[in-house]
């Protein structure tokens, strides 16, 4: 018998100060990415698809974010290091 299903493991990318495009408040946004695993026998073997989110620290919504808008708030947060 063969056992596989998905799993989705998150990753930090960046954190910077800058305005939520919800709340419109001025903090914390967490720049992460989600990749989803094919798994054989609990074993990730295959990464299946990536997505680039954004967290605020305010008000904890999460929102999607395209390749372009993600690597911009990386450079972005970088800049202040
Ligand atoms: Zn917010």
């Amino acid at each position: 018998m063969i056992l596989f299903g998905y799993r989705q493991t998150v990753k930090e990318l960046a954190r910077l100060m800058a305005q939520c495009r919800n709340c419109g408040m001025q903090g914390w946004q967490v720049v992460f990415r989600v990749l989803t695993w094919f798994t054989l026998f609990f074993i990730p073997v295959l990464p299946l698809w990536i997505s680039r989110k954004v967290q605020c620290g305010t008000c904890g919504t999460v929102q999607k974010l395209s390749k372009a808008d993600a690597d911009a708030m990386i450079a972005h947060a970088g800049a202040h290091h």
